[in-house]
């Protein structure tokens, strides 16, 4: 493993927290603070890859569980992996497919070999063990990838969350191992992050990220984050993390959109997030603007010339009104779908922009006040 080699920082801010860096990896180059829009199936849904160039994405993550499912790893060796099948030459990451064989399967069962589970499409039987999620994700062909953990059900119990990362620990090993294993020769190696759970519980966190230090991975993933406890909990659980989580190395919260929390989190020196909010509140209607939150089907737009968000440079706001995306959104036209993921996600990408620029002056502080003092003025 390569951790120093792959991560450089190139600045923190003054509140010696918040930083930018830039990885590397076969040949990709990704600057921090990174959001990742979700490719859930190869797709982010209503775009194509030229809008996600276009909207200036730098890495997208997809899921290991549905590209196992469908279109099925066979048909991605084909092309050489879900890179050149989606068309998307920039960077991807894979989650493991834990966290879905968790939330959408059926008669899930989990022993010390892996997790026996039905698919959510057809209701067939499977079986993923550690070794296989990495094989998986080499047949996806990304270039960061995550290893296979046991979730729990929110809030667990502190038995339940202890016992979650016994298994886990056991699971990071096989992993890194088998990773090793298979990537030995490659002349271009993915990188592999570990996956920190341990709830809201300090000492089983302080436990994970001991571990996975130790192993040497090249990464840290949150998980069991942001997952139905309070944001107080959240922020606390999280302050303790990146108080003790080495610093040479990329923090990934798994699964947080919401922009308030993306300036919080590195606030507290998280690097990469990734959420399907942006789309998905895409095709309620919402957007997401320097003003707070704008719900295209509210009367009040119906006849509104302005565009969503005045201070956006994306390909929606320079070319269309309110007005036109409200009718859209209420006629059922596929395109408000299209054109609304465009700006929310142009708009959480504007973010990490916005805070490289304040950790460059030294100022970050101060521009997450200036963030919310707009974004709550509704
Ligand atoms: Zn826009």
């Amino acid at each position: 493993m390569e951790n120093k080699s792959w991560t450089r920082i190139i600045k923190t801010d003054k509140n010696q927290r918040s930083r930018i860096a830039e990885l590397s990896v076969r040949n990709k180059k990704i600057v921090t603070p990174l959001f990742m829009p979700v490719a859930t199936q190869g797709s982010v849904k209503a775009l194509s890859s030229d809008d996600l160039i276009n909207v200036g994405t730098q890495c997208l993550l997809s899921n290991t569980y549905h590209l196992y499912l469908r279109p099925g790893l066979d048909v991605l060796k084909k092309f050489g992996g879900l890179g050149n099948f989606m068309r998307y030459p920039k960077a991807i990451l894979t989650d493991s497919g834990g966290f879905q064989v968790y939330s959408l399967s059926r008669l899930r069962k989990i022993t010390e070999q892996g997790v026996h589970f039905s698919s959510h499409i057809d209701g067939s039987s499977h079986f993923f063990t550690p070794e296989k999620v990495i094989d998986y994700e080499s047949a996806i062909n990304s270039d960061i990838w995550t290893h296979l953990d046991v979730c729990v059900k929110n809030p667990p119990q502190y038995s339940e969350a202890k016992e979650a990362l016994r298994k886990t620990k056991l699971w990071a090993k096989r992993s890194i191992d088998h990773f090793k294993k298979i990537t030995q020769e490659a002349e271009e190696k993915p990188k592999l992050m570990a996956i920190i759970q341990g709830s809201i519980f300090k000492d089983l966190r302080k436990e994970a990220i001991e571990y996975a230090t130790e192993l040497g991975f090249d990464g840290f993933a949150l998980g069991g984050l942001s997952v139905g406890e309070s944001k107080k909990q959240m922020f606390e659980t999280l302050d303790y993390i990146m108080e003790n989580i080495p610093k040479d190395r990329p923090v990934y919260f798994m699964g947080l959109g919401d922009p308030v929390d993306i300036w919080m989190a590195t606030k507290l020196g998280v690097d990469m997030y990734d959420c399907v909010l942006p789309t998905r509140n895409a095709r309620n209607g919402q957007a997401l603007t320097t003003y707070g939150k704008v719900y295209i089907k509210n009367a009040q737009y119906k006849n509104d010339d302005t565009v969503l968000d005045n201070e956006c440079d994306c390909y929606t706001c320079k070319n269309y009104s309110r007005s036109y995306i409200s009718h859209l959104y209420k006629s059922g036209e596929l395109l408000s779908h299209r054109l609304l993921s465009i700006h929310n996600i142009r708009f959480l990408l504007k973010q990490t922009d916005m805070m490289k620029k304040a950790i460059n002056e030294d100022r970050f502080d101060e521009s997450f006040n200036e963030f919310l003092n707009k974004y709550n003025q509704k």
